[in-house]
């Protein structure tokens, strides 16, 4: 049996989850739903990166320690569950968790056992906000960070460094010939190009002052805490047990294949720096890194400042999670931004769930009580109408594994509309009424329409089963309209709400 380790980026959490954090757990729900429904041994981790200096930074703003601060904010994220229906297996909080500590001291331990920490004095601009050093050829024109376009404070500070060097060549390998495969191929492209232009050593390690003594202190070093990426990227090791739970760590992080969910912000931590780190401490590994774009919301950049960042549990609230699934799986672009919009998400869902596979379900169940008395008919539909219906329903399987293989979402959902769509013509092109009406009046054999009817059924079967991973409620919700060939069916009620714009 496979098995399949799934792991979305952890948030540092000096503010509210947004919709784009949405976005990246539900990409990451759905990969883990479906490789379940397929067999596989699923094993899906997210949680928050507790330590950043930021949120030190907030709490000190709000005057209550870091402790009280993160946990507050770190419910929130963890709160997203329920939210929008995650089925997460594990949710690690950096800061407080008592597997972490141990695995980034071991990792630590390993990396310096291969000669690849040193200390020395340096100077650099640092963003806070993207808390990493910037070489003056990466700023903007004027000087600032072009992720939060704020102008990087100049430090000047002895600090570990990692000999991120000395992986170059070996990264370069991995990368072009796909070990380390990098999704999509923009994103990998822009990967090779910043290591064809060389890497230089970096920093691993703050000042005990600068970092409020908040993060884990460099083992043998009480000066110094760890630099909070080098603790964050080891999230993924120390949740499996990497320093605490070697059988734990064995079994899911030398599983049969290892995913990375992130946003393009932070690629070069996960594209670079990670698998160095992890080449340093003789560790597997991960396979995929897929990245996703930006969301923007209303024509804006999303940003907590700007206060225009939408809230995914207030979006629920007022149109579901599903809607909110649906929106994200289904019209979010593979590259490119996409906006966010009330509207947008209304019309998606009442376009492909209410009008399309949610009406096609609810009037056959409804054709099914009218015509059968509610039991569900066996048999086979007539004609070359049949056949299209049957060729939507046949591909969608292959069509659904080999899109979301490639991360590719809307093709995806695509498919499941698609049998939504096909079944709702077929109802139009037999016309089943009048076959009702050509048994009442002329004595015809019921035997076409029963057919027709268990096609359709069938149909709205097999739309529950490949909804499973993207809409798990609403699956379970067709599946029992649906029922069973010969049982009889419960009164039809509709599987989606039409939604009203707001
Ligand atoms: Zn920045």
């Amino acid at each position: 049996m496979a098995r399949f380790h799934v792991m979305t980026a952890i948030p540092y959490v000096n503010g509210r989850p947004h919709v784009g954090h949405a976005l990246e757990l539900v990409q990451a729900d759905v990969l883990a739903r479906h490789r379940r429904q397929q067999g596989d041994e699923v094993r899906f981790q997210t949680g928050t990166d507790d330590n950043a200096l930021k949120n030190v930074q907030s709490a000190e703003a709000e005057g209550i320690t870091p402790a009280v601060f993160v946990a507050r904010t770190a419910e929130r994220f963890a709160g997203l569950r329920d939210v929008l229906d995650l089925s997460f297996d594990d949710f690690i909080r950096t800061g407080s968790d008592p597997r972490h500590r141990p695995g980034v001291e071991r990792l630590w331990a390993a990396c310096a056992q291969q000669g690849d920490l040193y200390r020395k004095a340096y100077a650099g601009r640092y963003c806070g906000g993207c808390e990493r050093f910037y070489a003056d050829g990466e700023l903007t024109a004027d000087g600032r960070c072009a992720e939060h376009e704020t102008v990087p404070e100049v430090i000047e500070e002895e600090n570990w460094f990692f000999r991120l060097s000395r992986y170059q060549d070996r990264l370069v390998e991995l990368v072009e010939t796909d070990r380390l495969r990098i999704v999509p191929a923009v994103r990998k492209r822009g990967v090779l190009s910043f290591l064809y232009a060389g890497l230089a050593d970096f920093s691993v390690s703050r000042r005990v002052d600068r970092a409020r003594g908040w993060g884990i202190p460099v083992p043998g070093d009480p000066d110094q805490v760890v630099y909070v990426w080098y603790d964050a990227l080891a999230n993924y090791i120390t949740a499996p047990g990497y320093g605490t739970d070697d059988a734990g760590f064995d079994r899911w992080w030398n599983s049969s294949e290892r995913v990375h969910v992130i946003g393009k912000g932070i690629i070069r931590f996960h594209a670079v720096y990670w698998p160095a780190m992890l080449l340093s401490a003789g560790l597997t590994l991960p396979d995929t890194i897929f990245v996703h774009e930006y969301l923007t919301a209303n024509g804006q950049k999303i940003s907590k400042s700007a206060g225009n960042a939408p809230d995914p549990a207030q979006i629920v609230e007022s149109y579901g999670s599903e809607a909110l699934r649906w929106w994200l799986l289904s019209e979010v672009a593979g590259t490119g931004d996409t906006d966010f919009t009330a509207d947008r998400l209304v019309a998606r869902a009442n376009e492909d769930l209410a009008n399309n596979l949610g009406n096609l379900v609810n009037r056959t169940v409804a054709m099914v009580h009218r015509y059968r008395d509610g039991r569900a008919p066996a048999g086979t539909g007539p004609g070359p109408e049949t056949h299209a219906l049957r060729a939507a329903r046949a591909t969608a399987g292959p069509t659904i594994a080999a899109a979301l293989a490639a991360f590719d979402f809307r093709k995806a959902t695509e498919a499941v509309v698609a049998i939504g769509h096909a079944g709702n013509r077929y109802v139009e092109a037999v016309r089943p009424w009048e076959l009702a009406r050509a048994e009442r009046s002329d004595g015809a054999s019921p035997g076409r329409l029963d057919g027709v009817l268990a096609e359709l059924l069938a149909a709205g079967r097999d739309i529950a089963h490949h909804l499973v991973p993207f809409l798990p409620a609403a699956a379970a919700r067709i599946a029992v309209q649906c029922g069973q060939p010969g049982a009889r069916l419960p009164d039809p009620e509709p599987v989606f709400r039409r939604q009203e714009a707001s």
